[in-house]
């Protein structure tokens, strides 16, 4: 089985855990990004910011042209420092506090999208205090379910995201009565790691018959979000390193019927950043038990929580042996039972000291890193800087 390829003698001399970025593999998949989205009028891509919102891979995609997509101020923030222009920047998130909205607005971000009622109102009030007009888009919760783990779907009406799409239309008419909003788009987000076109098939179709219904209403969007969530191939991270993003972006222009002059607009997280990242880890002991050898690592879900939060699998390399493969279990040193990457894999024999490198570790691994057992938080390199 090929393996990935790293400079170990870098990583030699960097404290572990760490985690590593290959930008010309970054690179590359925003160029296929670009080129596949080009092929459509109208298709608008941005980053969905909390998958990684490392300083560099924030710079590599802004270079790209790519928008932001934040969901709190801190990521506004982060995408501005970057140098997203907020022309580019939309923020979505059922719980905005005030000063995250003001944020936005002083900032004139190009888009709100907006959750609830309650919302509106108070982003209405704002923006009034400002003398502002805020463009917003109604975020819809289209109940399209999508074939993924339920920790990650959100387009369901039992998740708390979104509008009922019954509440639409008055929410709209409600929204024309306030001075300081103007409407301009639909917003939808069905959930993540989504590999069937099918979930984003249905999406389309729901999205036609929410369009078909505000025509016989006169009402018109600018814009249609339809979120992220296409899924990556943590099995084949060496085989498959960039997500298929033609398919992608024509299911879309084949399935959804755009109005003319509306715009299309999409937020990718994990599709953009998941296969460029890996978490380098090194090998503390072998711990040979009765009917199984754990290897310990001194990477834990401190660093990559995925594992341990949605049963995720990740692909893990001895990168630093050839020697012939034996099963582990790969366990890190934090003090709870769900402190596994992974069960009965095969590895070529560890050896204290050998690098581990979990794989496709780019989307929500180091973002997500906490400091429970006062650990250290991970670093960042990117193949750029080493
Ligand atoms: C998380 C999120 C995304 C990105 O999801 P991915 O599965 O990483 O592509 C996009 N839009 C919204 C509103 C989100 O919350």
């Amino acid at each position: 089985m090929a393996k990935g390829v790293f400079p170990i003698n870098k990583f030699q001399q960097l404290q572990t855990p760490f985690y590593y970025y290959d930008t010309e593999l970054l690179r590359k998949t925003l160029q296929a990004i670009n080129t596949e989205a080009a092929k459509h009028e109208g298709f608008v891509v941005h980053y969905a910011v909390k998958a990684n919102a490392n300083p560099q891979i924030l710079r590599t995609i802004r270079q790209a042209g790519l928008g932001a997509d934040c969901v709190s101020g801190g990521e506004i923030e982060a995408s501005l420092r970057a140098g997203f222009p907020a022309t580019k920047i939309v923020y979505a998130g059922v719980g905005k506090s005030d000063w995250e909205i003001n944020l936005g607005l002083d900032n004139d971000i190009f888009c709100f999208n907006v959750e609830s009622i309650p919302e509106l109102e108070v982003i209405n009030e704002l923006a009034a205090q400002r003398g502002k007009t805020a463009r917003v888009a109604f975020r819809l919760n289209p109940n399209v379910g999508a074939h993924t783990h339920a920790n990650i779907t959100t387009g369901l009406a039992e998740n708390k995201f979104g509008i009922a799409m019954r509440d639409m239309l008055s929410v709209i008419e409600e929204a024309k009565t306030m001075q300081h909003i103007k409407v301009v788009g639909l917003h939808f987000h069905i959930g993540s790691q989504i590999l069937d076109m099918g979930d984003f098939e249905a999406l389309c179709n729901r999205i036609n018959e929410l369009q078909n219904l505000l025509e016989q209403h006169r009402i018109v969007m600018e814009h249609i979000n339809v979120g992220g969530g296409l899924g990556v191939d943590y099995q084949h991270p060496n085989r498959v390193p960039i997500p298929d993003f033609k398919d992608y972006f024509d299911t879309y222009a084949k399935k959804l019927k755009l109005r003319p002059g509306q715009t299309l607009h999409f937020e990718l997280g994990r599709a953009v950043v998941a296969q460029c990242g890996s978490l380098i880890t090194r090998t503390l002991y072998i711990k040979k038990g009765a009917t199984k050898q754990f290897c310990i690592v001194d990477a834990g879900f401190t660093d990559l929580i995925r594992p341990a939060l949605y049963q995720a699998y990740h692909k893990i390399e001895n990168i630093t042996s050839e020697e012939t493969a034996q099963s582990y279990d790969v366990v890190g040193p934090i003090c709870e039972s769900t402190d596994v990457f992974a069960k009965h894999i095969d590895l070529n024999a560890c050896r204290r000291g050998d690098l581990l490198a979990i794989r496709s570790a780019g989307a929500y691994g180091e973002i997500m890193a906490s400091q429970y057992n006062c650990r250290r938080l991970p670093q960042g390199y990117t193949s750029d800087e080493l």
